[in-house]
């Protein structure tokens, strides 16, 4: 990794992992670099050079990044570095499952009789704070496979199901139609892109009081627009991206300010999360789950407790 003075940087921030450190420490360094005008050409971005490889080692072991960075930004990374910057890249938290995939209704102990979750959407708690590299696929293919299999089993075992009530619909149905004749003057994508940009910029890689509470009201006020002042540009009912893409806006916006308010909570530093007010890790407060609920419009904190088994937790140093 190469900042605009061809420094390899990483040296200063982690002498012994280098660019190997976990990705949060990574993504924090890259950021510094940026933040104190060392991206390149003092923009948004930071260098990674993979030329040292040579270009059949290039082909052979990373066809993929090769392509990547050659469709989206025409660099050939066996004579070029390739620009880069941090992204947001997993969801470390998601609804609460056992280790079999069935959903926590209380997000401890009670499950919701036939409902499973796995893969990213799911936290079974393996990640913590910060999700090491691959290890999705222990999310998506060992809890998948757990699921599936709890799954089977209890379609074999279980007998009674309840009728749906009728009106069961009812709540998604009002949402959609709400959606489809929505009469504003604001599209979906807008908010959309003017929610990403503020979580990157007060929610992403550096957080502090200031910033997120700040955020908490712009997110109301994207929410009131989302309710009160949009319209779809395809109001048909088959195979309408619109509206999914609508819907999808009204829950994100629900996610973001949940974790915007969880962030804002959580006054110390842990794996991403990164407060710049509250550097420390404070296991004797904040070694705990948080757990959230939004009903009403009001957002509900609760707390587990982390399991601690094999391993102590101990100060990271790089
Ligand atoms: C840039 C980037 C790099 C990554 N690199 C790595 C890596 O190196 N190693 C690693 O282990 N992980 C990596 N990950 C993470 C990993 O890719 C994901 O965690 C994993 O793919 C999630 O799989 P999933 O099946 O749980 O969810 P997804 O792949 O998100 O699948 C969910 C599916 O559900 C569909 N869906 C959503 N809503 C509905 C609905 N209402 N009805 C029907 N379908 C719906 C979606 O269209 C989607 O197809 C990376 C992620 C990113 C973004």
């Amino acid at each position: 990794l190469l900042n605009d003075k061809g420094e390899r940087f990483m040296e200063k921030y982690a002498p012994d992992k280098m660019e190997l450190a976990p990705r949060d420490v990574v993504a924090r360094s890259i950021q510094t670099e940026i933040n104190e005008g060392r991206g390149i050409g003092g923009k948004d971005y930071v260098h990674i050079d993979l030329r040292h490889l040579g270009a059949d080692k290039i082909m052979e072991k990373l066809p993929q990044i090769h392509e990547l960075a050659w469709k989206f930004l025409h660099v050939d990374c066996r004579t070029e570095p390739i620009p880069i910057q941090p992204t947001a890249h997993y969801s470390m938290g998601g609804i609460p499952t056992d280790k079999d995939g069935r959903v926590l209704f209380d997000g401890k102990k009670e499950p919701v009789v036939g409902f499973y979750a796995a893969g990213e959407c799911a936290c079974v708690s393996v990640h913590g704070a910060n999700r090491l590299g691959t290890n999705s696929l222990l999310e998506a293919s060992l809890f998948g496979r757990r699921a599936g299999k709890a799954m089977r089993k209890f379609l074999a075992e279980y007998e009674e199901f309840p009728e749906l009530p009728a009106d069961s619909a009812e709540e998604a149905i009002k949402e959609v139609e709400g959606l489809l004749s929505a009469n504003g003057n604001e599209r979906p994508v807008d908010i959309r892109a003017e929610m990403q940009e503020k979580m990157m910029a007060k929610c992403g890689i550096f957080r502090n009081a200031k910033d997120l509470g700040e955020l908490k009201t712009e997110l109301k006020e994207l929410e009131e627009r989302y309710k009160k002042n949009i319209k779809l540009d395809d109001r048909s009912r088959k195979f309408n991206f619109d509206l999914i893409e609508a819907l999808e806006l009204g829950h994100m916006i629900d996610f973001a300010e949940i974790i915007v308010e969880g962030a804002l909570n959580r006054e110390e530093s842990r794996g991403a999360h990164y407060r710049v007010d509250f550097p420390k890790r404070d296991d004797k407060k904040w070694l705990r789950h948080t757990l959230a609920w939004k009903r009403d419009g009001k957002i509900e904190f609760d707390f587990k407790p982390v399991v601690i088994t094999r391993f102590q937790p101990k100060e990271r140093k790089y």
